[in-house]
């Protein structure tokens, strides 16, 4: 029997492709208000999940060809939120009370205030925000999805030791005075 072949991909394809990245980091935190062992300060190995969802770009000459999006782009995000905000950090500097919701919602937050322009010039958007408490069964999670994403209120995020939202946006965050403080390697290093 004849197959015949399916033939190149076309030059535009209009089905959304989700794309996801993930990163560990080390952290600490304590819950004062939890009436179980949370209450003392601990650590976990956490995993962030990010996903962007978009159209694939037409095979056009650009560098984002036969892409939704750069991963690397993505990955320069990514690596700053890494190791400015979450490795081998005390959570209680980045969110004053750093239960795995309340830290999702705030990374979430960071995440578009640093990757929606260039989202939209692709027409994609930031779907899922999903940080792991330790990414080895039972494995616990929490997670927000788009549309929700997009109505994240910038009141609910109040500046903390860590996070200066308007800092971040501006990219200021990687000033030299930062960076300097920052221990050896970047916080890729095992500690
Ligand atoms: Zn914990």
């Amino acid at each position: 029997m004849l197959i015949e072949s399916p033939g190149p991909l076309p030059p535009t394809l209009h089905i959304p492709v989700h794309l996801i990245k993930e990163i560990k980091f080390a952290a600490a935190h304590q819950l004062d208000h939890h009436d179980g062992k949370c209450k003392n300060r601990h650590g976990h190995t956490y995993v962030l999940q990010v996903e962007i969802s978009g159209p694939v770009q037409p095979v056009d000459g650009k560098p984002e060809s036969g892409m939704v999006f750069d991963f690397g782009r993505l990955g320069r995000t990514l690596k700053r939120l890494h190791d400015l905000c979450l490795d081998h950090k005390d959570l209680g500097d980045f969110d004053p009370y750093p239960t795995a919701e309340r830290l999702v919602l705030r990374i979430a937050y960071l995440l578009l205030l640093d990757l929606s322009p260039e989202l939209a010039d692709v027409g994609a958007t930031l779907s899922s925000v999903k940080l792991f408490e330790e990414h080895t069964f039972p494995a616990c999670s929490a997670e927000v999805r788009a549309p929700t994403l997009a109505l994240l209120p910038a009141a609910f995020f109040p500046d903390t030791k860590l996070c200066r939202a308007a800092d971040w946006a501006r990219g200021r965050h990687d000033e030299p005075a930062i960076l300097a403080s920052l221990p050896e390697g970047g916080g890729e290093a095992a500690a």
